[in-house]
């Protein structure tokens, strides 16, 4: 099978040393914690509202927190056992939220949860609205990273029309390939997701992006495709940031989503392959978003693994069982090196929203002195949405808010090709997201009155 890796976004973009060092592991089940900390917000949107108390027994699947709005999501319980308490808890953002604490206990589920693993590739006893009201009642959210409500990206306004989905199968991060597994893994249920999907969106293509670091995956894929109406893979070059929606509805479709705009405003709705077997999950075994694949990596580590892994079990138990914290280890990310964030302690849990956890050693994570910019405009070159970092940086140091925002900087997508770029080392990218909190900010309170 001969593929053509010619397709990728055209503005900008970098290509970090990719150290998929668990690319070839096959996804293991990680040991059930003693423990689970289940966070109330982990999703973009309001908080899920308690529905459970101190001392109550619950079962996997036993609805714990119910969604406060419509962005928001539902929180179940990933273990069975006994809630000890409930208290705000720092989350691996180290914000403190409002926490369910579940002492484990056996492994018992809620009956309506079907736990056989045979494939269901029943699409046609579903309708529309059954998909939309399955996906939200399982709390499924993107897996991706943005945690943004499922359900709300299937709802189409009045006056628009998605014309395509497309699926982001790029997984750009460097280590990361908790995405890439399960296209190995569970191909069949992914398809059978995107097809729910599909239906969910009335749209009759559907388009798979995948890297041509993944050609494994590709070729396993592409056949299968033919077994469903509409969904096609499209091979993609490797660049970082090809996983940012826009980047990824560039690269596909050629097509650019202007500034201020969302991808449904040019037609299309993008969703992580992850998301895609969540939903066929929900769809065919009545399974709310329980669990999620996580790679668990570093150069460091004795046994980086690709790992399926309750929500709410702590990092520190995950490496217990990949061999340990290594000495060196200086930082713990959650997610991947260019868009994760470091976390204060191996107590941090894994949420909805965790792709990955990765350790880093001193020599990887020192830091540069920052010198002076010498206008040589690598940071212009690589910023895959246009924008002009050096500027940026200047307009928050001098708080040029005005500016800033006259400046797209709200169009920032935080992917930090800049400061990776910089040969001053300058980290444009943190001085960024300060700023483009403050514009935040002021917007918000401008709109309040
Ligand atoms: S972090 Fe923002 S400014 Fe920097 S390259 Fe990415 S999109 Fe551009
Ligand atoms: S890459 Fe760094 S040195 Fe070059 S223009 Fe941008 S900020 Fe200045």
């Amino acid at each position: 099978m001969k593929i053509s890796f010619k397709k990728t976004f055209s503005l900008g973009g970098i290509h970090p040393p990719e150290n998929k060092i668990t690319a070839t592991k096959s996804i293991i089940s990680a040991q059930l914690p003693d423990m689970v900390y289940i966070s109330v917000n982990q999703h973009i949107g309001t908080p899920a509202k308690i529905v459970v108390k101190k001392g109550d027994s619950v079962k996997v699947g036993t609805l714990l927190g119910q969604a406060d709005g419509f962005v928001s999501a539902n929180i179940h319980s990933p273990v069975s056992g006994l809630i000890e308490k409930i208290e705000d808890t720092p989350s691996a953002s180290g914000y403190y939220q409002q926490t369910i604490h579940i002492k484990v206990q056996e492994d018992i589920w809620e009956d309506y949860i079907i736990k056989d693993s045979d494939l269901n590739r029943d699409i046609e006893s579903h309708t529309k609205e059954d998909i939309v009201a399955r996906v939200k009642e399982s709390g499924i959210v993107g897996l991706g990273g943005a945690a943004f409500p499922t359900h709300v990206k299937l709802f189409v306004p009045e006056g628009k029309s998605p014309k395509a989905l497309l699926i982001n199968a790029a997984e750009c991060e460097p280590y990361l390939t908790a995405d890439h597994s399960l296209l190995l893994e569970k191909a069949d249920e992914i398809l059978v997701g995107i097809a729910l999907l599909m239906k969910a969106l009335a749209v009759q293509k559907a388009f798979i992006g995948i890297e041509s670091n993944k050609k494994d995956a590709i070729k396993l894929i592409t056949p299968l495709c033919s077994k469903y109406s509409g969904i096609e893979v499209v091979p993609l070059k490797v660049k970082y940031p090809q996983g940012g929606e826009k980047q990824l509805i560039r690269a596909i479709s050629g097509k650019e989503v202007p500034s201020g705009k969302l991808p449904l405003d040019i037609g299309y709705v993008v969703s992580n392959v992850s998301t895609a077997f969540a939903i066929y999950e929900a769809l065919q075994k009545n399974k709310p978003l329980i669990e999620r694949v996580v790679t668990v990596t570093g150069k460091r580590l004795e046994a980086p693994s690709n790992m399926k892994v309750r929500i709410g079990t702590r990092f520190s138990y995950l490496l217990e069982q990949v061999g340990g914290l290594p000495s060196s280890a200086c930082k713990v990310i959650a997610g991947g090196p260019m868009m994760g964030r470091a976390v204060a302690s191996v107590d941090a849990v894994v949420s909805k929203g965790t792709s990955g956890i990765l350790i880093l050693d001193e020599k990887e994570t020192k830091r540069a002195k920052e010198q002076n910019c010498i206008r040589c405009a690598s940071c212009v070159s690589v910023c895959p949405m246009g924008l002009e970092p050096y500027l940026l940086k200047y307009h928050g140091q001098h708080s040029m808010h005005e500016n800033a925002q006259q400046n797209y900087i709200l169009d920032c997508i935080e992917c930090g090709s800049c400061s990776y770029s910089c040969p001053a080392n300058i980290p444009l990218l943190d001085y960024i997201k300060v700023e483009k909190n403050s514009v935040i900010q002021i917007n918000r309170s401008k709109n309040l009155k």
